[in-house]
């Protein structure tokens, strides 16, 4: 339906927010992703400050019809977040971060992004797992599963989710935790936005200060050798407080950069430490004699390096992952032979994630089979020119492909664009989706919120 003004002043009158539409001046900016491919022209963007403003604007969804989106950090990389002639609801607004450091617990808005929480939780010595970066809302990443440098040392963010309160389809707002709608509450550990909107989470938290890291380079030729000795090292029982991985990527200009490095495709570890630099290196001491071309260490408040590693916006992109069983030499050489295809120089990596610690020995059964996998391939295309679209694309389907022998066939909807209802299957697993499709079938029959990695209500499966 087409959108009257009389309408947006309907909606606009009580509304504590602000609505735009495509004649106002922030509209443009407001409609901006993370991924520069996707350029959707919504009829309303509802800017929301309140539980109250996400209930009207849903019932303005739906009496209008039009299609809602949700926006938290507009990281996804599927563009979700955005509906072409429908309804976005924008969290943005309700980014507000309250810590209770006696009960280590965080009251997180649904529109806080992982630097608000840092920062939040930082002043009090406390944080809990994000997002590799500083700017992925904290809402999409956590509802999605949620891993980061801290997940072996303190699980996964949804781990950590002690309650929530959301806005249902039919506008009724709801407190899910272990004790209130607890099918609701166990869809929310990877079922991403299908249930509602989140306008609040509670999560839990612990001391953490300073951490240690940053980056050792390689030219790519010593990319075999690097990554066996790194998977070597991890595989020995590396401590809880180890994250990261290594990943292919473009050398930058940056201080810290060798020249001979700088432009060519170079191999990296991303050290992470959750402790002091001392410690750090003595954990750390089989990479660091490994003879690396040039490095950035720093022991920094975890805030701090969270935002070390901020991709650049303004691009486009194209991403996926493969869990594996294991990561065995000829694994390795298949890794390092399709990095060798990906676009240099542009800002793509193609990550080697590790898995394992307290976020692979959780025992609740939340909907993530991937979580146990010891290693994630992740391959993630980003560059700047719209011609290269195919080659970008092209890279990424490669890497998994090439990954498939060794690949458990779970996938991270977090990490993925829109790669099929059977992907998204194996992203929740097959049981899982089932009784995910139940609690959707109960709190969101009419499926209004289906620009996600959607999972279909019962019935609609059936189709
Ligand atoms: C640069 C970058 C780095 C990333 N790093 C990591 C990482 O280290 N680890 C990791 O696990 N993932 C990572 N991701 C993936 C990220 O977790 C997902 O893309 C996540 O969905 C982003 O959430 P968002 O709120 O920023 O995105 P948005 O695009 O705003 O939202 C994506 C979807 O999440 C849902 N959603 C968001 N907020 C809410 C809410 N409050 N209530 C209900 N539904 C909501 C909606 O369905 C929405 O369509 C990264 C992505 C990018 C682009």
């Amino acid at each position: 339906m087409t959108i009257s003004s009389p309408m947006i002043d309907r909606l606009r009158s009580g509304f504590g927010g602000t609505v735009l539409t495509p004649a106002d001046a922030g509209y443009d900016p407001a409609r901006v992703l993370f991924n520069a491919m996707i350029d959707k022209r919504p009829q309303v963007i509802a800017q929301c400050a309140s539980p109250a403003d996400v209930q009207a604007a849903i019932r303005f969804a739906r009496e209008h019809k039009l299609e809602i989106a949700v926006r938290g950090g507009g990281h996804s990389v599927a563009g979700t977040s955005l509906a072409e002639g429908g309804l976005v609801i924008d969290l943005r607004l309700m980014h507000a971060v309250s810590v209770d450091p006696v009960a280590r617990l965080a009251d997180v808005g649904g529109g806080a992004t992982m630097s608000h929480l840092d920062r939040a939780t930082g002043a009090h010595g406390l944080a809990t797992t994000g997002g590799r970066v500083s700017t992925t809302g904290a809402g999409g990443f956590t509802l999605g599963g949620g891993g980061g440098w801290l997940d072996r040392k303190f699980g996964l963010a949804c781990d950590n989710l002690v309650s929530a309160e959301i806005v249902l389809a039919n506008g009724d707002i709801v407190r899910a935790s272990a004790d209130e709608h607890p099918d609701l509450f166990w869809g929310l550990h990877g079922g991403g936005g299908n249930f509602g909107v989140v306008t609040s989470m509670r999560l839990k938290l612990y001391p953490l200060n300073t951490v240690w890291g940053g980056l050792l380079m390689w030219p790519a030729e010593a990319a075999p050798r690097v990554l066996r000795a790194y998977r070597d090292f991890i595989e020995a029982d590396a401590p809880d407080e180890v994250g990261g991985g290594c990943a292919f990527a473009t050398g930058p200009e940056a201080d810290f950069v060798p020249a001979h490095l700088v432009g060519r495709h170079i191999i990296l570890t991303i050290v992470f430490y959750a402790g002091s630099e001392a410690d750090g290196r003595k954990a750390f001491a089989p990479m660091l004699g490994l003879g690396h071309e040039g490095e950035l260490l720093v022991e920094v408040p975890y805030a701090e390096f969270n935002c070390m590693f901020d991709d650049p916006p303004g691009h486009r992109n194209y991403w996926s992952a493969e869990y594996l069983r294991a990561f065995p030499d000829e694994a390795i050489d298949a890794f390092c032979g399709s990095a060798a295809q990906m676009l240099v120089p542009s800002p793509s990596q193609h990550a080697l994630f590790l898995g394992g610690g307290k976020a692979g020995r959780e025992t609740a059964d939340w909907p993530l089979p991937w979580r146990s996998a010891p290693w994630c391939s992740h391959p993630f295309g980003v560059w700047a020119d719209a011609k290269d679209d195919q080659r970008g694309r092209d890279w990424v389907k490669l890497s998994n492909a090439t990954m498939q022998p060794w690949a458990t066939g779970a996938a991270y909807l977090n990490f993925m664009g829109d790669e099929g209802e059977d992907r998204t299957i194996a992203g929740l697993g097959r049981q899982n989706y089932a009784r995910l499709a139940r609690i959707k079938a109960q709190y969101d029959p009419d499926n209004v919120f289906h620009l996600n990695h959607n999972i279909r209500p019962t019935g609609l499966a059936a189709e």
